[in-house]
């Protein structure tokens, strides 16, 4: 069993408090995504789990087993790191073995595991190739190659596709979630980019400041942001926040428009909307349009609600220009209230 469990752990380098008491739960087999803003202490986290950092206080549990004191490998872990880090000199096939060589497993089945993953991964055509004869993605594939053949009970992986273009980006995204759907192998994967956390966790850790923000299921969060940090960090364009107060008519914005809202918390001092929650409505409140942005699918709308500005995605193609008024409606149940602590208001 590869259940990883970090309960209360702690990391200070000297004064600095880098994991300021984290505790994350994660089954066997799960995928879940360590996300975050720069310097949120993500990177650490996993480098604590593959043991290349120590941990200044708290357990780490892989298995029946506390590894606070095991060096990497033996922890039963893979890790697949964002400059691939292969060796230039080793054919693919080589680098892919290469662990397996150090540990004095018989040729054959070194040739066996390389073999597997290759067909795994698309990579036999290039078995024979050196690391310079090949493009982004396929020395992406080698990294994830010599992490599978070693069939580890954790796969590790840190930011590991922001070397690549954006398309590149998409695909090699489906391909690990699809090969995480082929093997079940426990995964932790951290990334800034909170559109890879959404597609591809099974379960979201979302990190600030050296503490974990929330977790939950990637629609949860989406659908029931605990805070406003995660509410503006989760969902692209992000979140709306229009500040003002509740009122028994609905919220009042700073501007004095009055939003509809179904729940009328007094504490609410934030009104949040998703852009993609927002509809065109004759009968809604008139917002002046600021950019309006066509992707062909959707149109990306910037608008002023009075001095607050706001983002809308529309299904419709919206023929406007600068200036002109648009009225809008919100999709009623799915706004969002906040306190003035930045917390949530209601289920
Ligand atoms: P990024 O997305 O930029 O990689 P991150 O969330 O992965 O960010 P970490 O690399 O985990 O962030 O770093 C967390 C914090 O710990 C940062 O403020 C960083 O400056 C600090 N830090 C990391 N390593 C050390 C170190 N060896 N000594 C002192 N501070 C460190």
């Amino acid at each position: 069993m590869a259940h990883v469990l970090v309960n209360n752990a702690r990391k200070d380098y000297g004064a600095f408090k880098a994991i300021k008491g984290v505790s994350v739960d994660i089954k066997d087999g799960e995928f879940v995504v360590l996300v975050g803003p720069s310097g949120c202490g993500k990177s650490t986290l996993l480098r604590m789990i593959a043991g290349l950092e120590g941990i200044t206080s708290g357990e780490i549990h892989i298995g029946k087993h506390v590894v606070n004191e095991l060096a990497p490998k033996d922890r039963d872990i893979a890790m697949v790191f964002q400059n691939y880090a292969l060796y230039p000199h080793m054919t693919v096939a080589q680098n892919m073995g290469f662990s397996l060589r150090l540990k004095r497993m018989p040729r054959a089945d070194i040739a066996a595991r390389v073999g597997n993953a290759a067909r795994i991964l698309g990579l036999e055509s290039l078995l024979e190739r050196y690391p310079k004869q090949l493009s982004g993605g396929q020395r992406q594939r080698v990294a994830m190659g010599r992490a599978i053949v070693r069939d580890p009970a954790v796969f590790l992986f840190d930011e590991p596709l922001s070397n690549l273009d954006a398309k590149l980006r998409v695909q090699m995204r489906s391909e690990i979630k699809e090969l995480h759907q082929r093997l079940r192998t426990t995964t932790i994967y951290v990334t800034h980019d909170q559109i890879e956390a959404m597609t591809m966790a099974d379960k979201i850790v979302v990190m600030k400041d050296g503490r974990v923000e929330q977790s939950g299921s990637p629609l949860d969060l989406y659908d029931r942001p605990g805070n406003l940090f995660v509410a503006g960090f989760i969902g692209s364009p992000a979140m709306n926040f229009i500040n003002g107060t509740m009122t028994p008519e609905g919220f009042r914005t700073a501007d004095g428009v009055v939003l509809p809202s179904d729940r009328t918390m007094a504490e609410a001092v934030t009104y949040g909307i998703r852009p993609e929650d927002i509809r065109l409505d004759p009968a809604g409140v008139p917002v002046s349009i600021v950019v309006v942005e066509p992707t062909g699918s959707e149109t990306l709308v910037v608008a002023k609600l009075g001095e607050q500005t706001i983002s809308c995605v529309f299904r419709e193609r919206i023929k406007a220009k600068p200036g002109d008024l648009l009225h809008v409606s919100p999709n009623r149940p799915t706004i969002h209230l906040f306190d003035r602590e930045g917390s949530r208001l209601g289920a």
